[in-house]
């Protein structure tokens, strides 16, 4: 059974150590995919402190998760995390840029939750591992609503040109002739792309 105590001292962790984590609410859309279409093999990009995997593996008993952390603290916390849980056998932890990692293997959905501005790079470079009529899901697309601004209302250019990259991954996504994707309006927003060719 899963710890709900542990599940609760990782959430405070994040809260207190500034550690991004998906939102209840898209947490909740993640676990009931996984549950409605059964997936049992995913990849994620972007660890953190291991909170996203652990939830995937509370669906079904059969779901393992590959994922993908790049900083040290975080690896290390998550790796505490997943023996807590006693999850060693389920979640494989990849302490590396996710750049300098490549598969063989084929995954039923592929979960890109790392930095915004590589999403495209990282849809790219992982579609070749994705199953036939697997999904691809993006988390954070809304940017907490700074894609709905007009750039020039933006003053940092650093800013500007993460919501540029951001809004170019959207119509990357609407415009591939082998993804089905919609578009969610579900915590930070979330894209979720099907397969179709
Ligand atoms: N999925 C996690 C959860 O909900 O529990 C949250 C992940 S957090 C939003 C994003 C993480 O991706 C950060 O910990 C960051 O260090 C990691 N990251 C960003 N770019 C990466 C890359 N290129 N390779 C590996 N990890 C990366």
């Amino acid at each position: 059974m899963f710890d709900e105590n542990i599940i609760r001292e990782i959430k405070n962790y994040a809260d207190m150590n500034n550690v991004p984590i998906m939102a209840d609410s898209s947490m909740r859309y993640l676990m009931n995919y996984v549950d409605k279409h059964s997936v049992r093999n995913i990849l994620e990009i972007g660890t953190a402190i291991g909170y996203s995997a652990i939830m995937l593996c509370s669906v079904h008993p059969d779901v393992v998760v590959t994922t993908i952390e790049r900083d040290e603290k975080r690896y290390l916390e998550a790796i505490k995390n997943i023996k807590k849980m006693k999850l060693e056998e389920r979640i494989h932890l990849i302490y590396k840029d996710a750049f300098d990692v490549s598969f063989d293997e084929q995954f039923d959905l592929i979960f890109i939750d790392a930095a915004k501005a590589q999403n495209q790079r990282l849809f790219e470079r992982f579609e070749r591992n994705l199953a036939p009529e697997g999904t691809i899901i993006t988390d954070n697309m809304n940017f907490h609503g700074l894609v709905e601004k007009n750039l020039e209302e933006i003053k940092s250019r650093d800013l500007r040109q993460l919501v540029r990259k951001v809004k170019d991954y959207h119509t990357f996504l609407e415009n591939h002739y082998a993804y089905e994707t919609e578009f969610l309006d579900v915590g930070d927003g979330i894209a979720v792309s099907h397969k179709i060719a």
